[in-house]
Protein backbone atom coordinates (compact mmCIF):
# COMPACT_ATOMS: atom_id res chain seq x y z
CA UNK A 1 0.00 0.00 0.00
CA UNK A 2 1.40 3.61 -0.85
CA UNK A 3 -0.66 6.03 1.13
CA UNK A 4 0.29 10.01 0.50
CA UNK A 5 0.09 12.73 3.11
CA UNK A 6 -2.31 14.21 0.87
CA UNK A 7 -4.02 13.16 -2.04
CA UNK A 8 -5.18 16.49 -4.62
CA UNK A 9 -5.48 13.94 -7.77
CA UNK A 10 -7.92 11.71 -6.48
CA UNK A 11 -10.47 15.14 -5.56
CA UNK A 12 -9.71 16.32 -8.90
CA UNK A 13 -10.52 13.41 -10.68
CA UNK A 14 -13.96 14.09 -8.96
CA UNK A 15 -14.31 17.38 -9.85
CA UNK A 16 -12.49 18.09 -13.28
CA UNK A 17 -15.79 18.20 -15.00
CA UNK A 18 -16.52 21.32 -13.23
CA UNK A 19 -13.05 22.72 -13.09
CA UNK A 20 -12.13 22.35 -16.91
CA UNK A 21 -15.57 24.14 -17.85
CA UNK A 22 -14.98 26.72 -15.37
CA UNK A 23 -11.26 26.87 -16.84
CA UNK A 24 -12.76 27.24 -20.53
CA UNK A 25 -14.47 29.81 -19.68
CA UNK A 26 -12.11 32.11 -18.04
CA UNK A 27 -10.02 31.85 -21.07
CA UNK A 28 -13.13 32.42 -23.16
CA UNK A 29 -13.84 35.77 -20.62
CA UNK A 30 -9.84 36.70 -20.10
CA UNK A 31 -11.24 36.75 -16.53
CA UNK A 32 -7.84 36.35 -14.89
CA UNK A 33 -7.05 38.83 -12.36
CA UNK A 34 -9.58 39.05 -9.55
CA UNK A 35 -11.65 36.78 -7.22
CA UNK A 36 -14.81 38.42 -7.20
CA UNK A 37 -16.73 35.73 -8.05
CA UNK A 38 -15.87 34.02 -5.20
CA UNK A 39 -15.62 36.32 -2.38
CA UNK A 40 -20.00 36.57 -2.85
CA UNK A 41 -20.03 32.83 -2.26
CA UNK A 42 -17.59 32.92 0.53
CA UNK A 43 -19.10 35.55 2.43
CA UNK A 44 -22.30 34.00 2.10
CA UNK A 45 -21.23 30.66 3.71
CA UNK A 46 -19.81 32.48 6.45
CA UNK A 47 -22.90 34.58 7.14
CA UNK A 48 -20.73 37.47 7.28
CA UNK A 49 -20.93 41.25 5.14
CA UNK A 50 -17.69 41.21 3.79
CA UNK A 51 -15.04 38.42 1.80
CA UNK A 52 -12.43 40.41 0.43
CA UNK A 53 -9.94 37.96 -1.36
CA UNK A 54 -6.25 38.29 -1.98
CA UNK A 55 -2.72 36.45 -3.26
CA UNK A 56 -2.46 34.03 -0.36
CA UNK A 57 -2.96 33.57 3.34
CA UNK A 58 0.27 35.25 4.52
CA UNK A 59 -0.72 38.92 2.56
CA UNK A 60 -4.30 37.87 4.23
CA UNK A 61 -2.60 38.13 7.57
CA UNK A 62 -0.42 41.56 6.29
CA UNK A 63 -3.21 43.02 4.92
CA UNK A 64 -5.25 43.02 8.18
CA UNK A 65 -2.60 44.34 10.15
CA UNK A 66 -2.06 47.45 8.26
CA UNK A 67 -6.08 47.86 7.57
CA UNK A 68 -6.20 47.84 11.71
CA UNK A 69 -3.30 50.26 11.86
CA UNK A 70 -1.23 48.15 13.55
CA UNK A 71 2.67 49.83 12.88
CA UNK A 72 6.26 49.93 14.53
CA UNK A 73 6.34 50.13 18.41
CA UNK A 74 3.24 47.69 18.33
CA UNK A 75 3.20 44.60 19.75
CA UNK A 76 1.02 41.82 18.70
CA UNK A 77 0.64 38.25 20.53
CA UNK A 78 1.03 35.54 18.58
CA UNK A 79 1.10 31.08 19.89
CA UNK A 80 4.55 29.66 19.75
CA UNK A 81 3.11 26.65 17.87
CA UNK A 82 2.01 27.80 13.96
CA UNK A 83 3.28 28.53 10.75
CA UNK A 84 5.39 31.19 10.51
CA UNK A 85 3.22 33.45 8.41
CA UNK A 86 1.23 34.35 11.25
CA UNK A 87 4.50 36.12 13.36
CA UNK A 88 6.72 36.99 10.39
CA UNK A 89 3.66 39.46 8.82
CA UNK A 90 3.85 40.99 12.34
CA UNK A 91 7.69 42.13 11.86
CA UNK A 92 6.75 43.08 8.03
CA UNK A 93 4.41 46.18 9.53
CA UNK A 94 6.97 46.99 11.81
CA UNK A 95 5.37 45.33 14.97
CA UNK A 96 6.82 42.84 17.35
CA UNK A 97 5.77 39.19 17.43
CA UNK A 98 4.82 38.54 21.19
CA UNK A 99 5.04 34.51 21.53
CA UNK A 100 2.55 32.97 23.98
CA UNK A 101 3.09 29.31 25.27
CA UNK A 102 0.60 26.41 23.94
CA UNK A 103 -1.44 24.01 25.48
CA UNK A 104 -2.37 20.25 25.83
CA UNK A 105 -4.61 21.12 22.47
CA UNK A 106 -2.10 22.71 21.20
CA UNK A 107 -3.39 25.95 20.88
CA UNK A 108 -2.56 29.37 22.70
CA UNK A 109 -2.74 29.05 25.76
CA UNK A 110 -5.31 31.58 27.05
CA UNK A 111 -4.31 31.37 30.99
CA UNK A 112 -0.80 32.70 29.46
CA UNK A 113 -2.04 35.34 27.57
CA UNK A 114 -2.67 38.18 30.25
CA UNK A 115 1.09 38.12 31.29
CA UNK A 116 2.13 38.91 27.96
CA UNK A 117 0.15 41.99 27.64
CA UNK A 118 2.49 45.40 28.34
CA UNK A 119 1.66 48.87 27.02
CA UNK A 120 2.54 48.26 23.94
CA UNK A 121 0.17 45.17 23.18
CA UNK A 122 -2.45 46.18 20.58
CA UNK A 123 -3.96 43.13 19.03
CA UNK A 124 -3.59 39.42 19.14
CA UNK A 125 -3.64 36.63 16.47
CA UNK A 126 -5.91 33.16 17.25
CA UNK A 127 -4.67 30.50 15.26
CA UNK A 128 -7.30 27.23 15.35
CA UNK A 129 -3.81 25.02 14.58
CA UNK A 130 -4.98 22.23 12.90
CA UNK A 131 -8.32 22.79 12.23
CA UNK A 132 -9.52 22.71 16.30
CA UNK A 133 -11.00 26.26 17.54
CA UNK A 134 -9.13 28.15 19.73
CA UNK A 135 -11.92 29.48 23.08
CA UNK A 136 -12.84 32.65 21.05
CA UNK A 137 -15.24 33.65 24.01
CA UNK A 138 -12.36 33.49 26.36
CA UNK A 139 -10.37 35.71 23.40
CA UNK A 140 -13.09 38.08 23.37
CA UNK A 141 -12.90 38.63 26.62
CA UNK A 142 -9.27 39.05 27.19
CA UNK A 143 -9.17 41.41 23.91
CA UNK A 144 -12.08 43.58 25.59
CA UNK A 145 -10.70 44.09 28.75
CA UNK A 146 -7.60 45.26 27.07
CA UNK A 147 -8.42 46.94 24.17
CA UNK A 148 -6.74 44.73 21.63
CA UNK A 149 -7.66 44.13 17.86
CA UNK A 150 -8.09 40.24 16.67
CA UNK A 151 -7.48 38.64 13.81
CA UNK A 152 -8.28 35.23 13.54
CA UNK A 153 -6.44 33.23 11.70
CA UNK A 154 -7.91 30.69 10.20
CA UNK A 155 -5.95 29.27 7.49
CA UNK A 156 -5.95 25.68 8.56
CA UNK A 157 -9.78 26.17 9.93
CA UNK A 158 -12.16 26.39 7.39
CA UNK A 159 -16.09 25.79 8.51
CA UNK A 160 -14.57 24.99 12.28
CA UNK A 161 -16.73 26.32 15.14
CA UNK A 162 -16.32 27.29 18.93
CA UNK A 163 -19.80 27.12 20.64
CA UNK A 164 -21.70 27.06 17.57
CA UNK A 165 -20.34 29.76 16.08
CA UNK A 166 -18.01 29.40 12.56
CA UNK A 167 -14.53 30.92 13.67
CA UNK A 168 -13.46 33.68 11.62
CA UNK A 169 -16.53 35.23 12.61
CA UNK A 170 -15.50 35.85 16.21
CA UNK A 171 -12.76 39.01 15.37
CA UNK A 172 -12.30 41.99 13.60
CA UNK A 173 -11.11 40.30 11.00
CA UNK A 174 -10.38 36.81 10.14
CA UNK A 175 -7.84 35.41 7.22
CA UNK A 176 -7.96 32.75 5.51
CA UNK A 177 -5.14 30.82 3.46
CA UNK A 178 -6.23 28.31 0.33
CA UNK A 179 -3.21 27.01 -0.39
CA UNK A 180 -3.59 23.89 -2.36
CA UNK A 181 -3.49 21.42 0.78
CA UNK A 182 -5.35 23.80 2.78
CA UNK A 183 -8.82 22.27 3.82
CA UNK A 184 -10.13 24.30 0.77
CA UNK A 185 -7.63 24.73 -1.25
CA UNK A 186 -6.74 26.57 -4.83
CA UNK A 187 -5.18 24.93 -7.50
CA UNK A 188 -1.88 27.91 -6.88
CA UNK A 189 -2.05 30.37 -4.12
CA UNK A 190 -5.00 32.16 -2.79
CA UNK A 191 -6.45 33.80 0.61
CA UNK A 192 -8.85 36.02 1.46
CA UNK A 193 -9.77 38.13 4.55
CA UNK A 194 -13.74 38.61 5.97
CA UNK A 195 -14.90 41.42 8.10
CA UNK A 196 -18.94 42.85 9.07
CA UNK A 197 -16.97 46.27 9.72
CA UNK A 198 -17.63 48.22 6.13
CA UNK A 199 -14.79 50.60 6.93
CA UNK A 200 -12.40 47.96 7.13
CA UNK A 201 -13.55 46.02 4.24
CA UNK A 202 -13.01 49.02 2.25
CA UNK A 203 -9.86 49.72 3.69
CA UNK A 204 -8.65 45.90 2.75
CA UNK A 205 -10.07 46.14 -0.55
CA UNK A 206 -7.90 48.96 -1.24
CA UNK A 207 -4.70 47.99 0.24
CA UNK A 208 -5.07 44.38 -1.99
CA UNK A 209 -4.81 46.98 -5.35
CA UNK A 210 -2.38 49.52 -4.43
CA UNK A 211 -4.58 51.54 -2.48
CA UNK A 212 -7.14 52.21 -5.37
CA UNK A 213 -11.24 50.89 -5.86
CA UNK A 214 -11.24 53.31 -8.78
CA UNK A 215 -9.19 53.24 -11.71
CA UNK A 216 -6.02 55.44 -11.56
CA UNK A 217 -7.51 57.12 -7.90
CA UNK A 218 -4.78 55.68 -5.17
CA UNK A 219 -5.82 57.44 -1.76
CA UNK A 220 -2.80 55.43 -0.25
CA UNK A 221 0.04 52.92 -1.22
CA UNK A 222 -1.00 49.73 -0.89
CA UNK A 223 0.52 46.15 -2.61
CA UNK A 224 -0.50 44.06 -5.44
CA UNK A 225 -2.15 41.27 -3.49
CA UNK A 226 -5.24 39.78 -6.03
CA UNK A 227 -6.66 36.49 -6.27
CA UNK A 228 -6.31 35.07 -10.00
CA UNK A 229 -9.36 34.12 -11.83
CA UNK A 230 -8.69 30.21 -12.22
CA UNK A 231 -8.32 30.40 -8.26
CA UNK A 232 -11.70 31.88 -7.37
CA UNK A 233 -12.92 29.52 -10.28
CA UNK A 234 -10.89 26.75 -8.29
CA UNK A 235 -12.72 27.57 -4.95
CA UNK A 236 -16.37 28.25 -6.32
CA UNK A 237 -16.30 24.65 -7.51
CA UNK A 238 -14.93 23.24 -4.08
CA UNK A 239 -17.55 25.86 -2.31
CA UNK A 240 -19.90 23.17 -3.40
CA UNK A 241 -18.44 20.02 -1.68
CA UNK A 242 -16.39 21.60 1.40
CA UNK A 243 -18.70 20.70 4.16
CA UNK A 244 -18.80 17.29 2.65
CA UNK A 245 -15.50 16.92 2.54
CA UNK A 246 -15.11 18.63 6.00
CA UNK A 247 -17.37 15.62 7.39
CA UNK A 248 -15.37 13.21 5.62
CA UNK A 249 -12.48 14.38 7.44
CA UNK A 250 -14.44 14.38 10.44
CA UNK A 251 -14.96 10.39 10.00
CA UNK A 252 -11.22 9.72 9.51
CA UNK A 253 -10.20 11.29 12.72
CA UNK A 254 -13.03 9.32 14.48
CA UNK A 255 -11.35 5.96 12.94
CA UNK A 256 -8.11 6.95 13.68
CA UNK A 257 -9.38 7.20 17.55
CA UNK A 258 -10.85 4.05 17.07
CA UNK A 259 -8.26 2.19 15.65
CA UNK A 260 -5.31 3.75 17.40
CA UNK A 261 -7.04 3.95 21.25
CA UNK A 262 -5.35 0.37 22.33
CA UNK A 263 -2.23 2.02 21.41
CA UNK A 264 -0.79 3.46 24.87
CA UNK A 265 2.75 4.85 23.79
CA UNK A 266 0.65 7.45 21.65
CA UNK A 267 -1.20 10.00 22.86
CA UNK A 268 -4.55 10.79 20.42
CA UNK A 269 -5.95 14.79 19.43
CA UNK A 270 -7.84 15.54 22.43
CA UNK A 271 -10.84 18.12 21.34
CA UNK A 272 -11.28 20.89 24.24
CA UNK A 273 -14.94 21.56 25.28
CA UNK A 274 -17.03 23.47 23.01
CA UNK A 275 -14.56 22.94 20.48
CA UNK A 276 -15.43 21.97 17.01
CA UNK A 277 -12.23 20.25 15.24
CA UNK A 278 -11.81 20.07 11.23
CA UNK A 279 -8.80 18.21 11.00
CA UNK A 280 -6.39 19.98 8.81
CA UNK A 281 -4.04 17.99 10.40
CA UNK A 282 -4.51 14.51 12.46
CA UNK A 283 -1.68 15.05 15.10
CA UNK A 284 -0.04 12.37 17.50
CA UNK A 285 2.54 12.57 20.72
CA UNK A 286 5.02 9.55 20.67
CA UNK A 287 8.18 8.90 21.57
CA UNK A 288 10.89 7.60 19.47
CA UNK A 289 8.81 9.80 16.58
CA UNK A 290 12.11 9.94 14.12
CA UNK A 291 12.22 6.11 14.38
CA UNK A 292 8.19 5.62 13.60
CA UNK A 293 8.12 8.61 10.82
CA UNK A 294 10.77 6.42 8.90
CA UNK A 295 8.74 2.49 10.30
CA UNK A 296 5.92 3.99 8.17
CA UNK A 297 7.90 5.55 5.27
CA UNK A 298 9.45 1.93 4.80
CA UNK A 299 5.52 0.91 4.87
CA UNK A 300 4.68 3.63 1.91
CA UNK A 301 3.06 5.71 4.63
CA UNK A 302 3.97 9.19 4.44
CA UNK A 303 3.14 11.63 7.46
CA UNK A 304 4.62 14.99 8.72
CA UNK A 305 6.06 17.23 11.67
CA UNK A 306 3.76 20.25 12.48
CA UNK A 307 6.27 21.66 13.32
CA UNK A 308 9.22 20.66 14.37
CA UNK A 309 10.64 24.13 15.80
CA UNK A 310 8.13 25.99 17.46
CA UNK A 311 8.81 29.59 16.54
CA UNK A 312 10.79 31.24 19.37
CA UNK A 313 13.45 28.46 18.72
CA UNK A 314 13.35 29.58 15.23
CA UNK A 315 16.88 30.96 13.65
CA UNK A 316 14.26 33.91 12.33
CA UNK A 317 13.30 34.77 16.08
CA UNK A 318 16.90 34.62 17.60
CA UNK A 319 17.44 38.66 17.93
CA UNK A 320 14.52 38.15 20.89
CA UNK A 321 16.91 35.92 22.56
CA UNK A 322 13.73 33.48 23.72
CA UNK A 323 15.02 30.62 26.20
CA UNK A 324 12.94 27.16 26.70
CA UNK A 325 11.72 27.65 30.26
CA UNK A 326 9.68 30.43 28.10
CA UNK A 327 7.92 27.85 26.11
CA UNK A 328 8.15 24.87 28.39
CA UNK A 329 4.74 23.23 26.60
CA UNK A 330 5.85 23.76 22.56
CA UNK A 331 9.28 22.71 23.71
CA UNK A 332 7.88 19.38 25.21
CA UNK A 333 5.40 18.92 21.94
CA UNK A 334 7.89 20.00 18.87
CA UNK A 335 10.33 17.02 20.11
CA UNK A 336 6.62 14.81 20.09
CA UNK A 337 4.61 15.70 17.72
CA UNK A 338 3.43 13.85 14.03
CA UNK A 339 1.17 14.42 11.89
CA UNK A 340 -0.92 11.02 9.76
CA UNK A 341 -2.18 11.35 6.71
CA UNK A 342 -5.88 12.79 6.43
CA UNK A 343 -7.41 13.91 3.53
CA UNK A 344 -11.13 13.38 2.89
CA UNK A 345 -10.58 10.21 0.33
CA UNK A 346 -8.49 8.50 3.07
CA UNK A 347 -10.23 5.45 3.62
CA UNK A 348 -11.11 3.35 6.45
CA UNK A 349 -8.88 -0.02 4.58
CA UNK A 350 -6.12 3.40 4.81
CA UNK A 351 -6.63 3.95 8.32
CA UNK A 352 -6.97 0.28 9.42
CA UNK A 353 -3.50 -0.09 7.68
CA UNK A 354 -1.95 2.85 9.27
CA UNK A 355 -3.09 2.05 12.62
CA UNK A 356 -2.15 -1.50 12.23
CA UNK A 357 1.58 -0.50 11.24
CA UNK A 358 2.20 1.75 14.19
CA UNK A 359 0.90 -0.73 16.00
CA UNK A 360 3.42 -3.63 14.84
CA UNK A 361 6.34 -0.42 15.40
CA UNK A 362 5.27 -0.35 19.01
CA UNK A 363 5.22 -4.24 19.35
CA UNK A 364 8.56 -5.00 17.61
CA UNK A 365 10.31 -2.28 20.42
CA UNK A 366 9.20 -4.08 23.37
C1 LIG B 1 -0.87 28.13 5.49
C2 LIG B 1 -0.89 29.06 6.62
C3 LIG B 1 -0.72 30.44 6.47
C4 LIG B 1 -0.25 31.09 5.19
O1 LIG B 1 -0.98 30.83 4.08
P1 LIG B 1 -0.32 30.93 2.61
O2 LIG B 1 -1.52 30.91 1.74
O3 LIG B 1 0.55 29.74 2.45
O4 LIG B 1 0.42 32.20 2.52
C5 LIG B 1 -0.88 31.26 7.57
N1 LIG B 1 -1.14 30.74 8.78
C6 LIG B 1 -1.29 29.41 8.99
C7 LIG B 1 -1.60 28.91 10.35
C8 LIG B 1 -1.15 28.52 7.92
O5 LIG B 1 -1.27 27.22 8.14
Amino acid sequence: MNIPFVDLKSQYKVIKPEIDQAFEKIFENTAFIGGSAFEGNYAELYGINHCISCANGTDALYLAQRALGLKEGDEVLVPANTWISTSETVSQVGAKPVFVDCDSNYLIDISKIEEKISTKTKAIIPVHLYGQAVNMENIVSIAKKHNLKIIEDCAQSHLSRYNGKLTGTFGDIATFSFYPGKNLGAYGDAGAMITNNDELAEKLRKLTNHGSIKKHIHDFEGVNSRMDGFQAAVLNVKLKYIQEWTKERQENANLYNQYLSEISEIILPKIQDKSEHVYHLYVIQTDFREELIKYLSDNGIASGIHYPTALPFMTAYAHLNHTIDEFPVAYYQQSKIMSLPMFPELTEENIKFISSTIKQFYSNKK
